[in-house]
């Protein structure tokens, strides 16, 4: 495993594709955004700045890291020496089983295709594929530069040596590993959704404010972020996706909260747009 490839320069895609560099990967960088593509040269630039003066790389290594990072807009060139792809497009079952169907046609036939999906089905993905033994799901949490878990789901035919290679690749990044069986929201995405939503269905009845939700989870419950500041950093319409899969998939209990279909409706969507439960300074 020589070259990564992500797909999707957003929250995720930049922060895995700053992991990979870091650990001696070559990676190319791909989205249909242009502007995604300069967010992210951007945002690996200042994390590998940020490291250096905090003493943990030296001033060689951020040449290293910036210079084997490629950005480009051509799914094509990004597809055809890729090793392992990591597709970290919205959460959309349609636009990911098209890329996969995409990845098929351009990657070499021995490629690793993995999805960065919260919720979604590797197995309903990999189906529309040619080499559905060669496709996982690889769930990086945020950020993933320093979020140490990644949680790898089998697809239904997925190969031991699939899920081999990509425990090594997320062993290289220095993460911990969890295997999970294929359900929708595996182990994470199920328990944070229902978390998450409770805490914005307190915030719609008056229980509590936003500050003391989270103030509440941090020093009774000891969570390290208080679940309407970790919406915020996930993305409040990246949240509603996963709920509203979830709802789809595993029924009531999962209804997204109104005040978050509200949110984004009013495109309050967290850190990324400045606001959602709480107010961003861009600065
Ligand atoms: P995001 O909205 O920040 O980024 C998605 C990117 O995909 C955008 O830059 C967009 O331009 C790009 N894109 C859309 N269609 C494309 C296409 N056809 N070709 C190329 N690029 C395309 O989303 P995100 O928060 O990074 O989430 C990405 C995936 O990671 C989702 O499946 C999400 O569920 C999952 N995830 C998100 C988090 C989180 O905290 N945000 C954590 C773990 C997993």
């Amino acid at each position: 495993m020589k070259q990564v490839t992500i797909v999707g320069a957003g929250v995720m895609g930049r922060s895995i594709a700053y992991t990979a560099v870091q650990h001696g990967f070559l990676v190319i960088i791909t989205d249909q955004s242009e502007q995604a593509l300069t967010n992210a040269e951007q945002f690996i630039a200042t994390e590998a700045e940020k490291a250096l003066r905090r003493g943990k790389i030296v001033e060689d290594d951020v040449h290293r890291i910036t210079q084997r990072v490629t950005y480009t807009v051509s799914l094509e060139e990004a597809c055809k020496n890729a090793d392992l792809v990591i597709e970290a497009v919205l959460e959309d079952i349609a636009l990911k089983i098209k890329l996969f169907q995409q990845f098929d046609r351009l990657c070499k036939q021995d490629a690793i295709l993995a999805t960065n999906t919260s919720t979604m089905s590797p197995t309903e993905i990999a189906a529309q594929t040619e080499r559905p033994e060669k496709c996982i799901a690889m769930h990086f949490f945020n950020p993933a530069h320093k979020m140490k878990l990644v949680e790898i789901i089998r697809g239904l035919d997925t190969s031991d040596e699939t899920f081999e290679q990509v425990k090594q690749v997320a062993e290289t990044l220095n993460k911990e590993t969890v295997e999970v069986n294929e359900f929708p929201g595996f182990v994470t995405s199920r328990m944070n959704g229902l978390i998450g939503n409770e805490a914005m269905n307190l915030v719609m009845e008056g229980v509590a404010s936003v500050e003391d939700v989270d103030k509440a989870m941090k020093f009774g419950l000891n969570h390290p972020m208080g679940p309407l500041e970790l919406a915020d950093l996930v993305g409040l319409d990246t949240r509603l996706r996963n709920m509203t899969y979830l709802y789809e998939t595993l029924g009531e209990t999962y209804r997204p909260c109104p005040l978050l279909v509200k949110y984004v409706k009013a495109g309050r969507l967290g850190r990324k747009s400045g606001r959602g439960f709480y107010t961003y300074d861009e600065r």
